[in-house]
This record gives C-alpha cells, sequence and structure tokens, in this order.
C-alpha cells in the first residue's frame, strides 16, 4: 500500500494536526508509540503521534536488534514473561518477515559456566515450551564437537557442548518505522522533530499538548485529544513530571553498548549468546559482513537523548570478545563502530541493573494521562493491544478488538513467511526486469518486502533527476525514505533507515556527501539547514567511533 508520509507534507501535516481533535494523542515515535498507533489507528481511532527526535531515534534504534523471549530471565524465574514475550516473537516474524528472521542462536557450555549441560537442556525445553515453539526450531542439544563446528572460534579449554534454540534477529529502527507507517496506512498522523513541552487541561483533565515544532523554532502547535498517552521509553518520567503525577513507581535506567567489527577481523560464523567473567551473558551476532556484540549494562543518569560509549565499555566488552573468542585477539583498533541507549526500567530497590525485571506496566493518572513504562521491543505488540484496549474504556463510543496478531505492518505484506520464498523470487525478477543488478535487486527487496514495487515505481520517475553521483540502490533508497518514510536529516537515512552508520561506515564516508546534496535539493534546504545536518551527521561518525569521556 502507498503511504503519504513524505518530509514534503511536513507542514501541511502539521497545520492538520493543529487543526483537529483526535481520540488519542501519542506522545512518542518509538517501538510502543508506533504499536500503540497501528493497534489504534487499524481499530478505527482517529491518532495523532509527535516525537521530539526522528523515529526509534531514542533506545528503539540502539537495542540489540532480537526479537526474544529473554532466556536469561528464566535464571530469575520470570516465567510469565518469557512466556509472553516468547509467543510474541513469532507474531512479529510473520507480520513482517522482510525485517525479522529467524536466527539459530548457540549457547555454549562450560565447565563451572551459569548453566550446566542439564539446566540449559532443561531452561531451553522449558523456553520452548513457554513460547510455543514450532517443532522444527525446538532446541537441539549440541555435543563439543558439534558446538565447535557450529563456531570454531569458541574458547576450547573446558567447553562442555552447546544449546542451540531459535532467537529472531530484526533491525530495530526499521521494524519501528514499518508498524508506524502501517498505522499511517491506517490514518494516523505522525510528525518527527516536535516536542511535547507542556500538557493542556481542562477541568484537571489532560486533553492534549502544546508542542514545539523543533525544525521551525519559534512555531509551536497544540494538539487536542481524547486520551493522551505518554510512549515515551526512558522520558515518561519526564512527562509525568509535566502531569505532576511523577509518584509511586519511577524508572532506573542503564546503559547498553554495542561495539561492531568488520569479518575481516572478527569471522564470527554463528550468533553465539555467551557467559562473561563477571556472570553476565553477553551477545555476538554476524550481520552484512559484521559482527556486532554486547551489551553492557551499568546505571545511567547522564543526558537521556544522547547515551556514547565510554573507554570502559569498550574494554569490557572487548574483553568480553577475547575471552570467549581467544584467537581473534581483537584490540581498540578493529572496532568499527558502536552505539549506546539506556532501557526504561522499573525501579526496584536494591537491584543490580542486569536483575532488574523487563517487564512492561500501565500507569494511569488522575488527569486521564496514561503511562507505558518498561518493556521489550519484542512485546511491542501485546503492550499496544494492553494500552489501547485500556485507552478506549475512557471514549465514549464502542470500538472493534485489537487485530494486529494477524496484521502485517508496512511491507510485510507477503503471505507471512510461508510466502516469503516466492515473494522474494517474484519481486527480485521484477526489480531486475527494472535494470538493476542482482546485488541491488536483493538490496532493495529486503530493506523495503512489499514496498519495493513503490520503490521501482520512483525509479521510473526519477529517470531524469540529478543523482549526485549516487549509486542507483542507495539512491532509491533515499527518495524512498524522503517520499515515503518521513526522513528529515542524513542522520535519519543513514543510522535508522539504512542502518549504514553502524554497519556500513565506510559506505557513509563514500556517500555522506552525494546524500547530502541530494536531499538539500529535493528538500530545498537553506544553506543554514545543509550545513547544521551536515554538522549533526559528522558529530553522529565520530560519536560511532570514538569513545568518550564521562
Ligand atoms: C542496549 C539495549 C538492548 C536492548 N535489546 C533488546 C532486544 O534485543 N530485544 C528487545 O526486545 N528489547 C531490547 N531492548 C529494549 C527495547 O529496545 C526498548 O524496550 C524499546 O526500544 C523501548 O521503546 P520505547 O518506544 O518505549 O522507547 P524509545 O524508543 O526511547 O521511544 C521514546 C520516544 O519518545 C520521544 N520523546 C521523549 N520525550 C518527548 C517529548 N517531550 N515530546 C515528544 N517526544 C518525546 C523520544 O524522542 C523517543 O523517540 C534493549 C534496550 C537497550 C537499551
Amino acid at each position: 500500500m502507498r503511504v503519504d508520509f513524505s518530509s514534503k507534507k511536513r507542514q501541511e501535516m502539521i497545520h492538520t494536526m493543529g487543526n483537529k481533535e483526535y481520540d488519542l494523542f501519542i506522545i512518542g515515535g518509538g517501538i510502543t508509540g508506533a504499536g500503540i498507533a497501528l493497534d489504534a489507528a487499524a481499530r478505527g481511532l482517529s491518532v495523532a503521534l509527535i516525537d521530539m527526535q526522528d523515529f526509534a531515534a531514542g533506545t528503539s534504534s540502539r537495542s540489540t536488534k532480537l526479537v526474544h523471549g529473554g532466556l536469561r530471565y528464566l535464571k530469575n524465574f520470570e516465567i510469565g514473561l518469557v512466556a509472553e514475550v516468547g509467543k510474541e516473537r513469532e507474531i512479529v516474524y510473520e507480520n513482517g518477515p522482510h525485517v525479522t528472521s529467524p536466527e539459530w542462536m548457540l549457547l555454549p557450555i562450560y565447565k563451572g559456566g551459569t548453566f550446566g549441560k542439564f539446566a540449559t537442556s532443561v531452561g531451553l525445553r522449558a523456553y520452548d515450551f513457554l513460547a510455543g515453539v514450532k517443532k522444527h526450531e525446538r532446541r537441539k542439544m549440541l555435543t563439543t564437537k558439534e558446538t565447535l563446528q557450529k563456531e570454531p572460534l569458541l574458547n576450547q579449554e573446558g567447553l562442555l557442548g552447546g544449546g542451540y534454540y531459535v532467537e529472531y534477529k530484526t533491525d530495530d529502527a526499521r521494524l519501528t518505522i514499518e508498524v508506524l507507517k502501517e498505522a499511517v496506512a491506517f490514518g494516523a498522523c505522525a510528525i518527527s522533530y516536535a516536542r511535547v513541552s507542556r500538557l493542556l487541561y481542562d477541568n484537571g483533565k489532560v486533553i492534549g499538548g502544546e508542542v514545539k515544532d523543533l525544525l521551525h523554532a519559534d512555531h509551536t502547535f497544540q494538539v487536542k485529544a481524547k486520551k493522551t498517552i505518554n510512549a515515551t521509553g526512558p522520558w515518561v518520567d519526564s512527562i509525568r513530571e509535566m502531569d505532576q503525577s511523577k509518584k509511586g513507581k519511577v524508572l532506573r535506567l542503564t546503559k547498553g553498548v554495542h561495539l561492531v567489527i568488520d569479518q575481516a577481523h572478527f569471522p564470527l560464523k554463528q550468533a553465539v549468546y555467551f557467559d562473561t567473567s563477571d556472570g553476565r551473558m553477553v551477545f555476538a551476532i554476524p550481520r552484512d559482513g559484521k559482527a556486532y556484540v554486547g551489551t553492557t549494562d551499568t546505571f545511567f543518569n547522564k543526558d537521556t537523548s544522547n547515551p556514547y560509549m565510554t573507554d570502559e565499555d569498550r574494554e569490557y566488552i572487548i574483553r568480553a570478545i577475547n575471552g570467549m573468542f581467544p584467537n581473534v585477539h581483537i584490540t581498540a583498533e578493529e572496532i568499527e563502530s558502536s552505539w549506546a541507549g539506556v532501557r526504561p526500567l522499573i525501579y526496584e530497590e536494591g537491584k543490580d541493573p542486569s536483575e532488574i525485571s523487563r517487564k512492561d506496566e500501565v500507569w494511569h493518572a488522575e488527569s486521564g494521562l496514561m503511562t507505558i513504562a518498561g518493556g521489550k521491543l519484542t512485546g511491542y505488540r501485546k503492550m499496544a493491544e494492553t494500552v489501547v484496549d485500556q485507552a478506549i474504556k475512557d471514549l465514549d463510543q464502542d470500538y472493534p478488538r485489537s487485530n494486529t496478531k494477524k496484521l502485517p505492518i508496512s511491507g510485510g505484506h507477503v503471505g507471512g513467511s510461508k510466502g516469503f520464498e516466492d515473494f522474494i523470487k517474484e519481486a527480485n525478477n521484477d526489480a531486475l526486469n527494472e535494470g538493476l543488478t542482482k546485488q541491488q535487486a536483493r538490496y532493495l527487496v529486503r530493506l523495503f518486502g512489499s514496498n519495493v514495487t513503490t520503490a521501482l515505481d520512483l525509479k521510473k520517475a526519477l529517470k531524469n533527476e540529478d543523482r549526485f553521483g549516487l549509486p542507483d540502490e542507495l539512491f532509491l533508497a533515499l527518495h524512498y525514505a524522503m517520499n515515503y518514510e518521513m526522513v528529515v536529516k542524513p542522520e535519519d537515512f543513514f543510522i535508522r533507515r539504512s542502518g549504514l552508520l553502524y554497519f556500513n561506515l565506510r559506505l557513509v564516508e563514500q556517500w555522506k556527501e552525494g546524500v547530502i546534496e541530494c536531499m538539500a535539493h529535493t528538500l530545498r534546504w537553506t544553506p543554514d539547514q545543509k550545513e547544521n545536518y551536515a554538522h549533526g551527521l559528522m558529530k553522529h561518525i565520530h560519536q560511532a567511533m570514538t569513545p568518550m569521556k564521562e
């Protein structure tokens, strides 16, 4: 479905949003807000959504990028959480197989490690059972030899065997934008780079918010709605402060860092979930010719909008890599890129960061403000269903039940996992017929799923446009992102729509000038805007590569 979600229409959308009363006003365009917008819009509610940054620029582009049940939570006996998010994995996959796919995970078992052979076997069996895992994806127990065949780089000392089980890998930022685009297709109105600066009240009840357009600093507008939902992840307490309803439970933020290394230095074949020397667990995951490893988990009280990697974070992860993969000898030199994110966890007194539960909760303030706190990327759909179920109780109309369990997200209209392989073949052929190379076709079909037809139409429409030296697939992906994914700044494209700033910095260096020129021309930037946005991109490149001092 073609959705009008173009950054060229931003002003028009702001005008519409400021002149209408909505059923729901959602503050926050991470996965939580996007999920709520889709659930509500698909049930027929009118929805306005605002984010002060790009969509997914908060935690939802900074995760481990796994749709997973949280095996490690079994250790804390969080059975309900594992069962619920475990089941959601397959739903997320079926509704968008172009952005989420199964990934076999290896859990090596060591003498004296966190999980022994028996505990791993029972734990993974319980995981399969709780998450309702399909027969061919149920866990296998491996001998030492089989474990080393899967990943020869593993430390062999004390290795007893391995557990082998399925998780799902995703692109968190693309998952968020695809969910949001589907919400927009159902009529939701969503605007980025606009901050809620205060809430509006009538007789003590919240009736919306005043919003500052951060791209035009002197412009504010009001959004009116019957129900306002605070889906601001790590920022939920700041919105509760605006509402003077921050009492009882509060958030405690922890930071997690990931490092990216080229396969030339770390030729990891297999995703591995392993113990660190301090008893935590870390993922190492191959992706697009790189391996990424993380995460750290430390309390965080700095600027929530700009978490960064420090020397200590980098050292911690490098130590973990060299402990588990002793022959790779990774040093700081080999770290190509990194990202840091903050987890919005619900405070539990006396607990260490890794012990705090990842469960979500909905909080209702006397003003009517609803806050969704905690949670995981994986559970976004179920969380959204719960929030909308509760929100519509306060609206004076009946709405149907949630239908998102079987609702493809944007790009996911491919007939589920069963239809996906056939879809890929057909779409690849279409792309080849449009003159793209095999490699370009594969890239675009995987990136856009069923929206690739829109991208191919765009290719025809752009036939005579200046390409600014950009290769076909990047030129097309960029124009698609400006026309259909509300890309405003170069960093939106390089970090969150294409993932290149994390997983292919070389390409970013090579094509950044062309992308900036192309965006400046298409979006009619002033010289000041161009300079600011180019500077912003350079800052992000620097930060991904360089540890910062605390
Ligand atoms: C290191 C790390 C690894 C993780 N790994 C996984 C994983 O592998 N799998 C998994 O399922 N989960 C994982 N998580 C958890 C998951 O990423 C988060 O639970 C999820 O992304 C939170 O989404 P959110 O939408 O609630 O918050 P966010 O994505 O942070 O969105 C909140 C948004 O609100 C906006 N906002 C804030 N204040 C305002 C305002 N005043 N006006 C307008 N907008 C505002 C922000 O700009 C932001 O975009 C991980 C988290 C971290 C930190």
